[in-house]
């Protein structure tokens, strides 16, 4: 396999090749823990777009007519290759990212963890039957799929939410045309090429890299029939509208603000544990991390001197270092935006436990590093409440009992994940009720459900109907086909003028 860093420049791959595309304009890709620029990145252009939504559509009869179980041994090779260059891959994404190399790790399991999944298709596809609907008649319906998708993904997982989307479609019968994040594009590029090397055919996988001009030559396309979105919300909302308006499918999945409940009663080392781990692992650019800890009662008196000692300690280091805890935020303009927020947290008035701001790591000083930053006495009017920061940053909510911690969490406009640790079973089956949140964990801080039973989350974390990958992933690229059948054998003689029934 050609190694992606044979060039570097990061191009497209559009009909089983790379290529540099139409225009000339181009952007640099940062290793975030040095803050060097690594290598160059070309945007595209609506003929880029073009080629590859042509590609793409050429490809699609032959694929969609192609076996599914045929479809299910590409992606199984896939699902080898990924399996075999896993850490590869996972180099690629902390290059570009920051993450640590273990997190990234896990990132990509979690990404072919869709591929096994997508790899069950001939079972997914399955329709129902109807014998019999009437004397000599049967009835049955079937999913097919729409034609060409389109992807577009955010940086902080370049690997796995591409995944959650393109193993779905392809093995569902679709082609596919992926818009990477613009921060780290390689990972993108890493998989096409593995796609490939499976026996994925030409045109059937393609990667356009760019942005908002690919996004929105993508959203008008006549051609293109659905579109999948993971990024903020405003860009979310944003997709979801122009996509519906050029009448295509839209899943659109946007940011969060994602809280943790402490009831008194729940483990409170294993607590603690889950708010460090959650809110500072990844730097805290997960849309599933924890950003806000809602402490019941005294919780708050007995766990928040703990929480300040364990991120005064985080290790913060380049995540190629192997005891690495946090590694660098993505870009030094994310740096800006999250020591603005603690700035203006501080301002309104919460109490700002530990300020991570500043924070020089040896032999990296240039690099976009920023320490864990703990507040206690966030109150819900604060902009640090409110506004996804996407950062590592922790606060802490007062609140006097569980009724006023789902009242609070119930009221914010996101609702993509949420916690409660508690020993109680009945608090416990009551939050899981009451909650309005998409995702829900009890004494699991970060409940991303697994590849079969579907991600999204609720309120202005997901525009459209469909949950990411799982069945829901499944239906989102087909549609389903009603057919009716009788053999004139069994036809009865005689126009019919009444609305046919049962008979
Ligand atoms: P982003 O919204 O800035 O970018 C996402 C994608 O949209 C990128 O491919 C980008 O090129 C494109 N884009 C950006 N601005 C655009 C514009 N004006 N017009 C058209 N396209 C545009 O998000 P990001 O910073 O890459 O990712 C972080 C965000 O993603 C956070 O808000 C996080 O919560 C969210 N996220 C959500 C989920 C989820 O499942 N709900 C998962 C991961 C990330």
């Amino acid at each position: 396999m050609q190694a992606y860093t044979d060039s570097a420049d990061v191009v497209h791959f559009i009909g089983g090749n790379t290529g540099r595309g139409a225009g000339d304009r181009t952007q640099a890709v940062f290793n975030p823990a040095t803050g060097a620029p690594a290598r160059r990145l070309v945007l595209g252009e609506a003929a880029d777009v073009d080629a590859a939504v042509a590609s793409a559509k050429a490809a699609f009869p032959a694929w969609r007519d192609t076996p599914p179980i045929r479809r299910a041994r590409v992606l199984l090779r896939f699902l080898e290759l990924m399996n075999h260059h896993k850490d590869e891959l996972a180099a690629i994404i902390t290059a570009e990212h920051g993450k640590v190399f273990a997190d990234a790790q896990g990132e990509v399991a979690r990404g072919i963890d869709v591929i096994e999944f997508a790899c069950g298709i001939p079972q997914l596809l399955k329709g129902d039957y109807t014998e019999q609907v009437s004397t000599g008649m049967d009835n049955w319906t079937v999913r097919q799929p729409l034609g060409v998708v389109a992807g577009i993904t955010p940086f902080n997982f370049p690997a796995m939410v591409p995944c959650w989307m393109f193993p779905v479609a392809l093995a569902a019968g679709c082609t596919f045309v992926l818009k990477p994040s613009e921060r780290d594009p390689s990972a993108s590029l890493f998989m096409a090429r593995l796609l490939k090397e499976a026996g994925l055919p030409d045109g059937v996988f393609n990667v356009v890299q760019g942005d908002k001009v690919v996004v929105d030559a993508l959203l008008a396309h006549r051609d293109v029939k659905a579109v999948s979105f993971v990024g903020s919300t405003p860009i979310a909302n944003y997709i979801y509208e122009t996509g519906a308006k050029h009448g295509k499918r839209v899943q659109a999945l946007g940011g969060a603000k994602n809280h943790m409940v402490v009831m008194p009663d729940a483990d409170l080392d294993q607590a603690v544990d889950a708010l460090i781990g959650a809110g500072y692992g990844s730097a805290g650019e997960r849309c599933m991390a924890i950003s806000v800890a809602v402490l019941v009662g005294d919780v708050a008196d007995k766990i928040v001197p703990r929480l300040a000692e364990r991120a005064r300690a985080l290790k913060v280091k380049n995540g190629m270092e192997a005891d690495a805890e946090m590694g660098p935020v993505v870009t030094r303009q994310a740096l800006e935006r999250i020591e603005g927020y603690i700035a203006a947290g501080a301002e309104e008035g919460a109490t700002l436990v530990v300020d991570g701001r500043g924070l020089k790591v040896p032999g990296f000083e240039d690099g976009f590093f920023t320490g864990g930053t703990l507040f206690d006495h966030v109150t819900p009017d604060m902009r640090i409440y409110q506004e996804e920061i996407f950062g590592p940053v922790l606060a802490c909510v007062r609140v006097k009992d569980f009724s006023e911690a789902v009242q609070l969490i119930n009221d914010h406009e996101f609702g993509n994940g949420v916690a409660c640790f508690t020993r109680d079973g009945n608090v416990a089956r009551e939050f899981g009720r009451q909650i309005e949140v998409g995702m829900v964990g009890i004494n699991v801080p970060i409940p991303v459900p697994m590849a079969w039973h579907g991600f999204g989350g609720w309120k202005r974390s997901l525009f459209g109907d469909m949950h990411a990958y799982g069945e829901e992933g499944v239906r989102f690229y087909t549609k389903q086909k009603s057919i009716m059948q009788r053999w004139p054998e069994s036809t009865e003689k005689g126009a019919e003028f009444t609305m046919p029934v049962a008979k």
